[in-house]
This record gives structure tokens, sequence and C-alpha cells, in this order.
């Protein structure tokens, strides 16, 4: 028997979108992929989450979630999905896993962005310890102390400007001589006080205290190749992000930087039946709450959709 809906994704926007299409009796089925919880449970404390206002930490966040979820009948299924078809002449969609396949009659993509990082050793580990890719979330952690940003794009700059409401000093590393971000933004990010370039340079070593915290960096000048140690005790990572989306093939549209096209103000995709949800599908915000509220929206236009065919 076919699902009336399948949520692919288990962070902010798929579990809201499962507390919404189950408590509207479509019995919903999570598809959890290897990141159950999303992005939130590589942070550390989340302080602008609202109905928080002591603060809470990402993974119990996301736990919390999950439970509401499974309290209104979400079922899951812990596997990686592979590929989604739809059959024209019957309107359904197969979602093939790991393990198995499924008949859905629609589906919510909601598999998220990941940050890159630069796949130096030890990075793994330094995550929510000196090592983040999301100013907004940790930037307020790092009062009065030196920090730095890689990166050289928007989002480096947006980041390195938020981050001197905080911290002593902001390094902005970039691998060349020229910021790619828009010409406004790099002026204006260059004018502000406390923030420093460091041009034509990366980072070829994280250095830790004995507690495993960041105190430091080993910078390497790609000109001529010399080496230098910087204190920081946080590295803001901003060299982009990869929406999930391989899996969806011709499914969707996808812009410029790979994130799914949605149809204006909504979030339908150009197939019907097939909706986006949270960072796979916004390039702009990237925030918990807003991906919690574009998993409500899908769901509520799943349940429409389903209403009528
Ligand atoms: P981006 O524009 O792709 O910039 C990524 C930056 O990271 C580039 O400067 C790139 O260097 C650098 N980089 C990539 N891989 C690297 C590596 N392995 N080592 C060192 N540096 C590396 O990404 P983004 O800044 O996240 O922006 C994404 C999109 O969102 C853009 O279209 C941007 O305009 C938009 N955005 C807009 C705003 C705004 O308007 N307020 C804010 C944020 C983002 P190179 O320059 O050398 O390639």
């Amino acid at each position: 028997m076919s699902e009336q809906v399948i949520i692919i994704g288990a962070g902010c926007a798929g579990y809201t979108a499962a507390i919404y299409t189950a408590r509207a009796n479509l019995n919903p089925l999570i598809i959890t992929g290897s990141q159950i919880g999303g992005q939130l449970t590589t942070t550390t404390e989340v302080e602008n989450f609202p109905g928080f206002p002591e603060g809470i930490m990402g993974p119990d966040l996301m736990f919390q979630m999950q439970q509401q979820a499974e309290k209104f009948g979400t079922r899951f299924a812990y596997e990686d999905v592979q590929s989604v078809t739809k059959d024209e002449s019957t309107g359904l969609f197969t979602v093939t896993t790991s393990a198995q396949t499924y008949e859905a009659k629609s589906v919510i993509v909601a598999t998220g962005a990941s940050a890159r990082y630069l796949g130096l050793p030890g990075e793994k580990e330094l995550i929510g310890h000196g090592l983040t890719a999301c100013a907004t979330c940790d930037g307020a952690f790092y009062r009065n102390v030196p920090v730095c940003v890689v990166g050289g794009g928007d989002s480096a700059c947006e980041e390195a400007m938020f981050l001197t409401r905080f911290a002593s000093q902001v390094y902005l590393i970039h691998r060349r001589d020229t910021l790619r971000a828009s010409k406004i933004m790099a002026e204006r990010c260059l004018e502000t006080e406390k923030v420093s370039p460091v041009w034509n340079s990366t980072i070829s070593a994280y250095k830790t205290d004995d507690k495993g915290e960041l105190e430091a960096i080993t910078l390497k000048n790609l000109v001529d190749g010399t080496e230098s140690d910087l204190e920081v005790k946080c590295v803001f990572m901003a060299i982009g992000h990869t929406p999930n989306t391989s899996f969806l093939g011709d499914l969707v549209d996808r812009d410029e930087a790979g994130y799914i096209v949605r149809q204006p103000g909504i979030m339908a995709t150009k197939t019907p039946g097939l909706f986006a949800a949270g960072d796979v599908a916004d390039p702009h915000y990237r925030q918990a709450i807003s991906s919690a509220g574009m998993g409500c929206s899908a769901a509520i236009e799943a349940e429409r959709y389903l209403l009528n065919h």
C-alpha cells in the first residue's frame, strides 16, 4: 500500500512537517538519512529558538522535536534515500533507500545543506569546541576573544561583520587577495573596525588546549608557502554549503548554488506532489526557526495536494 506522505530528512524542517502531517492523520513516514537531527546536532547551545529563554542544547532541541513527532504517530525508517522517481501515469512516487523501496502519494524533501569544511585532520572532533559554520548560532559565545572566518564570499563577509559585535578581533582568512563577495558587501566588511583580512592564506592545522578546545591555528601563506601561528578561540567556516539533492534527479530544478527552486512563495517544486522545505531549498536564511516554518508550510501544502488528488 502506498504511503500518504514520505518526509525525507530528520532536521527542523522534517520533524515539523511530521508533526503537522501526523496531526492531520496522514500517518507520515520519515526516512531519516544518516544525520538524525540535522545540523543542530552539531551545535552546542541554541539561544535563538523561540520558547527557550534559557537556551537549549542543539541535540536536546532535536530530540524533543523527534519525541513530539513520535507522539502523534510519525514512523521512522533509519535509512538513506538513494533515489526518488515519479510515475506520471499513476502519480505515485517511488522512494528507494539502501534497504528497500517505498511508494508514496506525496513527498516532502527536507534533507538540508551540509556546510563545507576544509577537510583537515581533527576537524570533526573540533566542531562545537572552537569550530563552527554558524556565526548567528555561536558568535555570542566568543566575547572579547580573537576569532577568524574562513572564506571570501557574502557569507564570510556577513559573518565577519556580525562577529565584531562580540569578538575582540575578527580575522578574515581568504585563499586569494580579492573577495568573491558583492562589491558593496566586500567594501563594508573591509571598512569594519576589528575585521582584519589575511590574504592568500589558508588554515593548515588546528591547535587545541588540553581540554580539546581550540586555542590557535596554523596559517599557510599560499604564495610563499610560509607558515605561522595565530591565536583564535573559534574558526567560523564560511566556504559554502552543499544542498543535499543528488538523489532527486530531474524532479526538481536547482539554482546556481544547487538549492531546490520552489514555486514563488510556496514549498511546491516543479513536480506536483513533491515539496521542499528547510535548508535544501533556502539559500537566504538557513535558520532553525525558518526551517521549521517551511516544514509547517510544506505539510499544509501536502495535505491540500492529497485532498485534491
Ligand atoms: P560562495 O559565494 O560560494 O563563497 C565561498 C567562498 O569560500 C569563496 O570565497 C571561496 O573562495 C571560498 N572557498 C571555497 N572553498 C574553499 C576552500 N576549500 N578553501 C578556502 N576557501 C574556499 O558562498 P557563500 O558566501 O556562502 O554564498 C552563497 C550564495 O549566497 C552566494 O550567491 C551569495 O551571494 C549568497 N549570499 C548572499 C548574502 C547577502 O546578500 N546578504 C549573504 C550570504 C550569502 P574563492 O572566492 O577563491 O572561490
